[in-house]
């Protein structure tokens, strides 16, 4: 008999909870164990309000915006360390995602199946399919903050985790219409760029930690590996440390600190390595920007 799975007992976890739910399966049951029937999953998922399978080649739920959100969630994760210029291997994903080895690499198996991502030795990377889709949820992330925090005035620091639930439900409709209502923007509120926003020309930049220096710099970028801790995020909004600001660098007995209009941080060189500060005023040692 065929059954559609809407929800899972609580001992399986998040992974396979997020690979079954919504799929198509056989289900038999065995005399002894009535309520733990053997299931194998034999067809698509489900989708959209008749159920009908998709192609027998697709393993992953439609929802109305795009795919299932951990399979969303993982493309992400691998789009953004290659943008960082991370080597992106199974170690890295499961820091960023907050999950453990093995689940990554069952749900990489998995993607990998379903031509969303390549493995060469221990590299990961997206094919052509995989990186279209990560990149339409990483613009649909951008746009969402940007709509966050320029026009619901959401503070900057809280953009990012409000955005990773909006991400999964944006359709293209909606989509078409913040880039509309939002003007096309270039970079994300802490400066990432917007996939498929219009190419417009970029800044030369370079890490804080590169700037030995003291002096005025203009922020440019927060990594994206920074945006969820908020309390981090939070001290730097409140030393106006954030793009498009220009704030001095000092270094005292606690180390280098950036002093904005509305307050100042000590910058570690772990921190100092994920802010992104406009490249000419290293490149010329002026303490000017141009
Ligand atoms: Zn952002």
């Amino acid at each position: 008999m065929k059954w559609g799975i809407l929800e899972l007992p609580c001992h399986f976890g998040p992974v396979q909870r997020a690979l079954l739910v919504g799929r198509v399966v056989h289900v038999r049951f065995d005399r002894r164990h009535r309520c733990r029937p053997s299931a194998s999953v034999t067809a698509g998922w489900i989708r959209g309000p008749n159920r009908q399978p998709t192609s027998e080649r697709s393993r992953f739920a439609l929802t109305e915006a795009g795919y299932h959100t951990p399979v969303e969630e993982y493309l992400e994760a691998v789009y953004a360390l290659s943008e960082e210029g991370t080597a992106v291997i199974a170690a890295r994903v499961a820091e960023r995602l907050g999950r453990s080895a093995p689940s990554v690499s069952e749900m990489l198996d998995r993607l990998e199946v379903d031509g969303l991502v390549e493995r060469s030795g221990r590299m990961i990377s997206l094919t052509s399919t995989g990186a279209t889709l990560a990149a339409t949820v990483v613009r649909r992330h951008r746009l969402a903050e940007r709509l966050l925090v320029d026009v619901i005035g959401l503070a900057w620091h809280k953009a990012h985790s409000e955005a990773g639930r909006w991400e999964h439900v944006i359709s293209t409709e909606v989509e078409a219409k913040l880039i509309e209502l939002l003007g096309d923007p270039a970079t994300c509120p802490h400066g990432n760029a917007i996939p498929g926003s219009t190419p417009r020309p970029r800044r030369e930049e370079c890490p804080l930690i590169d700037f030995v220096g003291e002096g005025m710099v203009e922020i440019l970028r927060i990594s994206e590996a920074l945006e969820p801790d908020e309390p981090t995020m939070s001290a730097l909004e409140g030393a106006s440390a954030i793009p498009g600001r220009v704030v001095e660098v000092k270094w005292g007995p606690s180390g280098r600190t950036l002093e904005g209009v509305s307050g100042s941080i000590t910058v570690s060189d772990e921190l100092a390595a994920m802010l992104f500060i406009g490249a000419e005023v290293q490149l010329n040692g002026e303490t000017l920007l141009g």
